[in-house]
Order: C-alpha cells, then structure tokens, then sequence
C-alpha cells in the first residue's frame, strides 16, 4: 500500500503512540556499551559487571550461579546484611549513572525524535540513556517538546518532587521550583517478588501515568521488555490502564525483541494487550511503525487502516549523524507547527 504512494500523513491524530521500554532496548542500541565501552548489566550478570562479588564473599553472601534479583531479595530478608545491603544499591546506582551515550545518533535519540510531545514513553531501565537522549535533541529542536516520559522502576538520571508531579526541578538549587523542597533522586525499584508501587511516592506518581497513557494509546509498541516473572503487578497495572483487548479494536501493538526469541511466547506474554490480528512482531527497532513513520506513527495507521488512503513511509534516517539529523527532524516540526496553527485559524472561524 505505500510504493506509488508520494504523500505522507498529516499530523492530525492526537492520540497516543505509547512506547514501553525494558533493557533489551538499552542493548539494541548500544551493543558494544556505553561511550567507554562499559557494558550494560542484565540481572544475570550485574554483580561481577558492578564487581561486588568481594564484598559479598566478605559477608558470606551466597551469590554464585544466582542472578541478581534472588541474591537482593535474599539479603532483604537478614537483618545483619542492612548495611551491605545499602552499599550494593550504593554501587548499582553509580554503576548506571555513570553510563553515557555515545557521541553518535542512536537508537534512543532516533526513538526521542521519532515521537511527538503527545505522546509517550515509559521505561523499566535504571540507565540514563533515555534522559541524555532527551536533554540533547531538544536542546537543539527548541521550537516543540519531547515526548512525556515515565520511569516505571526509577532512574539514576533524575530528581523529583513527592508533591508535585511534573515537578519543574532548578539545576542550580536542586530544589522543586513550586514548593521549594529539596529533590529527590528515585528509589531504583528492584525486582523483589512484591513489588509495591504505591509505596513510593514517586511510583505512585509515575503508574497513575502509565495508567493514563495506556488509556489513551493508539499505538502500543513493546521494545525489550520480557516481563519477567517479578514484575508480575507491574504487568497487572498495565492490562488495567488497557483495559479489556476486546474493546480495543482501533488500536496496534508491535513488539520489539531480540532475533531469535520464541514467537509464541511473546504472543502469549503480550496477549492481553493485542485485539484479534492487531499486531506484529519484529526483531528491528528500525522495522517499526514508530521508526518507519517518524513523527506520523498513529497518522499514517489511521490514513492507511481506517481511510484506505495511500500513503507513504517517512523513516528516520538511521546513518544521519548530529547536525543533519536535527536539521532533518526540524522540517517535520515545523509542518506540525503550522498544521496546527491552521486547525486553530479553522477553529476560531467556526465560533
Ligand atoms: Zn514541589
């Protein structure tokens, strides 16, 4: 339906193209590490990459052949682990601070400009990767905003506000620029059988949105995210904001994951979330919808599904490096720009 085709969608459709990350994500885009070449931990070997492996010999932890969820929620149940306990989340959370992007466009800057700022990424990963691809292309693009963003289970890149939520945080004071409080950096939430959201403040804050997103979405994609056993409420409060997949019949979902993995075994996982045939699985983030129609992912859907209109695919250029790459998405920016000022003209001629 798109080869003859020579237009592509306006941005008209103001629904929710709503992206879930987990750390398949992180690894897709940087496959050989961050911009040292530090590796990105999974939970299977998080505790030789964050090398705490003496200081839990030196408190005769039983670690070996375990991944890192068992062992922390282990060491939770003994009292006399409360202070090495402390100095393991001590060290994770350094460990992915210090984590950075590579100097070159990836993944994560490709997904940041390939959304507009209705709609909406959530994301299970500690790393900072997400907010430095923010903070650099909407610096440069600052005639519109990023994409709202939730951290589902904390990140070692922001503070926050446990009254206000979106808390404007001042650089300079580190305190919330409506109350004045200090901010705080996130709990990281880590995968403990029980996990309870509501708990901590700014969990509450952030799955109150998630919930809302899911309401609101068009596009559902799933990047990286295996659901794992552990996250079980986690995915109890996604099928909420979903809702019943029945009624879902205007909706897409599109799961992204590594090649390889079993089919059906997504189909099943992400079964409550997919409205008869209304999905596809793909093993590229470049092979999406999202990525595809850069900035007109729920558009062009709607022009191709519902109005059987031809139209054509708008990729991101993945070998695009800084600048060009701006320069590129700010044309389709300013088309947002002036369709909407022409929808607000239409408006007000109408009163
Ligand atoms: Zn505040």
């Amino acid at each position: 339906m798109t080869g003859s085709s020579t237009k592509v969608s306006e941005p008209h459709i103001e629904r929710l193209h709503v992206v879930i990350l987990g750390a398949g994500a992180s690894l897709a885009a940087l496959p050989n590490g961050d911009n040292r070449g530090r590796k990105l931990p999974l939970m299977n070997d998080l505790i030789e990459l964050v090398e705490l492996g003496s200081v839990l010999d030196d408190h005769n932890v039983d670690y070996r052949g375990k991944n890192f969820e068992v062992v922390y929620s282990a060491m939770g149940q003994e009292e006399r682990l409360d202070d090495v306990t402390k100095l393991v989340e001590d060290a994770v959370y350094n460990y992915f601070h210090d984590l950075e992007l590579p100097d070159y466009p990836t993944i994560y800057d490709h997904l940041v400009l390939s959304l507009r700022p209705k709609d909406f990424i959530a994301t299970f990963n500690w790393d900072p990767f997400l907010v430095q691809a923010i903070e650099r292309n909407y610096s440069v693009l600052t005639q519109t905003s990023p994409p709202n963003v939730a951290f589902l289970h904390g990140c070692t890149q922001i503070v926050y506000c446990d009254r206000h939520s979106p808390a404007v945080i001042q650089s300079e004071t580190k305190r919330c620029g409506k109350c004045g409080e200090p901010a705080k950096r996130t709990r990281l939430l880590y995968p403990v059988s029980q996990k309870d959201y509501n708990s901590d403040p700014h969990a509450k804050m952030t799955w109150a949105d998630m919930e809302l997103a899911m309401q609101n979405a068009n596009i559902l994609t799933v990047f990286g995210y295996g659901a794992p056993n552990t996250d079980v409420e986690a995915m109890s409060l996604l099928k909420r904001g979903w809702g019943d997949s029945k009624s879902r019949s205007f909706e897409q979902t599109e799961i992204i994951d590594r090649p390889g993995r079993d089919r059906e075994e997504l189909e099943s996982t992400w079964a409550p979330f997919i409205h008869t045939h209304h999905y596809h699985i793909l093993d590229d983030f470049y092979h999406s919808l999202l990525a595809r129609n850069t900035r007109r992912s729920c558009d062009t859907f709607w022009d191709r599904m519902r109005m059987c209109k031809l139209v054509k695919d708008l990729p991101i250029p993945p070998d695009l490096d800084f600048p060009d790459l701006w320069d590129w998405s700010a044309v389709l920016i300013e088309e947002e720009l002036e369709y909407d000022a022409k929808r607000a003209d239409k408006k007000d001629s109408a009163c």
